[in-house]
């Protein structure tokens, strides 16, 4: 599959059914599977031979579908889990420990904010967030003997700003560390992180992937490209026996291709149990059946919108990568020349009061905490996800009192753009 183009993998890679096998993939709605003698399956617990056991860990149709985002990412291995968070924790814990130190984006997703500095922070993982804008003093100024990681977001949610994702991954392995990026707002169809020198790629699949607001998901997929073993001392977890598995050295017997996702698999999907439901997972694959149709789509209408709302009088000012006028304009055209995704954040005259008024005249788009979906959605921070926060404390936090965050969805610009006049009317 990989001398194939992105459209071709979204539809067809990560399962190709064998003569008179179902053509679509299979939902394979088992927690347990058989074998014929206790040595069998003995082997899939000493991690000898490769199979399925316990849905707990592993499920083929979870696979078939962390296949194909490989293949869109053109990593070696991936694995699926229940949610963008447990993707996160996942990719962080699986070379962290207490102890361990973490050099992240300040510009990421509020979950994942609060997963590293305050849920991670209690079990002994410190972290330095820094600007994606720092100067190169600051990033080297960021890094310590312990850090064990870089994290970004290739387009953050909801800040719009772009990673400069070549400079993190310089700067992370000038310190024999690797650079985890969240792919979760372009997707493999418009930004491919490993190109850049990103080690791993994380997932919100819950967003663009699954596209259509019908399951809660995330993935992690490995590049396969960095060596474990050469920093030994620095990853233990990957690079020492593994004694609940007979004393299994990851790295060694998995190679750089294969060792993260084993253990992930192996260690913490054994532990912490986050799987993805096989239901969700077919589910998702189906969304990314059309993932390379519809992002395109999504980008064409986010542009649109942001050119009318960036020439309206009652805009303050328009977030957008894909308008020349975003100071990210230059990076997101080297990172993402197709285009980014179809969120646009917007700030209105008249704050809170006038953010909540114009989204209550809104008609086709609807008000929820989500985004990436074929439908429009809208949400003013202010009134909603950060309501307990005063507009002095909002001011600070960068998110204006009358910031609306509207993600594009599917329908005809015409509308959205005819919608958002009568609203701002
Ligand atoms: C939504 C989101 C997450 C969290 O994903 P869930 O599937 O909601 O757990 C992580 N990162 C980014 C960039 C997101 O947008």
């Amino acid at each position: 599959m990989s001398d194939y183009k992105q459209d071709t993998k979204c539809v067809q890679a990560g399962y190709t059914p064998g003569n008179g096998e179902p053509r679509q993939i299979p939902i394979i709605q088992s927690t347990t599977f058989k074998y014929n003698t206790s040595e069998d399956m003995g082997k899939l617990f000493d991690l000898e031979a490769s199979g399925y056991f316990y849905t707990r860990l592993q499920n083929p149709t979870n696979d078939y579908v962390a296949a194909k985002i490989a293949a869109l990412e053109g990593g070696t291995a991936a694995m699926l889990t229940s949610s963008g968070q447990a993707a996160n924790f996942f990719a962080l814990f699986n070379i962290c420990e207490c102890g361990s130190h973490i050099v992240a984006s300040s510009s990421i997703y509020g979950g994942t904010f609060n997963l590293i500095a305050v849920t991670m922070a209690k079990m002994g993982i410190e972290v330095t967030f820094v600007s994606p804008d720092c100067s190169d003093e600051e990033l080297e100024a960021a890094f310590k003997e312990n850090t064990r990681a870089v994290f970004g977001e290739s387009i953050a949610n909801p800040a719009l700003t772009v990673f400069d994702i070549e400079r993190f991954a310089k700067a992370a392995h000038n310190h024999n560390v690797p650079l985890i990026v969240d792919n979760t707002f372009p997707t493999p169809v418009n930004c491919r992180p490993i190109e850049w020198g990103a080690d791993i790629v994380t997932h919100s699949t819950t967003k663009y992937m699954d596209g259509h607001g019908a399951a809660v998901g995330g993935a992690i997929v490995d590049s396969g490209k960095f060596d474990w073993m050469a920093h030994a001392d620095m990853f233990p977890g990957l690079t020492t026996p593994d004694e609940s598995y007979h004393g299994i050295v990851y790295a060694e017997k998995f190679g750089k291709e294969g060792a993260f996702i084993t253990k992930c698999t192996a260690q913490l999907m054994r532990d912490f149990g986050c799987i993805q439901s096989p239901q969700n997972a077919f589910i998702l694959n189906l969304g990314l059946e059309s993932l390379h149709v519809r992002m395109p789509k999504h980008v064409e209408n986010g542009l649109a919108v942001a050119k009318f709302l960036e020439q309206h009088e009652k805009v303050v000012k328009v977030n957008y990568p894909g308008l020349e006028s975003d100071p990210y304009y230059e990076r997101a055209k080297k990172y993402m020349p197709n285009g980014g995704c179809g969120v646009v954040s917007f700030e209105l005259k008249g704050g809170r009061k006038a953010a909540e008024e114009f989204m209550s005249k809104l008609k086709l788009a609807a008000i929820e905490t989500h985004v990436a979906d074929a439908r429009t959605c809208c949400l003013n921070p202010a009134t909603s996800t950060h309501r307990q926060m005063t507009d002095e404390q909002l001011a600070a936090a960068g998110i204006p009192a009358g910031l609306v965050r509207m993600s594009c969805g599917l329908e005809a610009s015409e509308d959205l753009i005819a919608d958002l006049a009568q609203a701002l009317e």
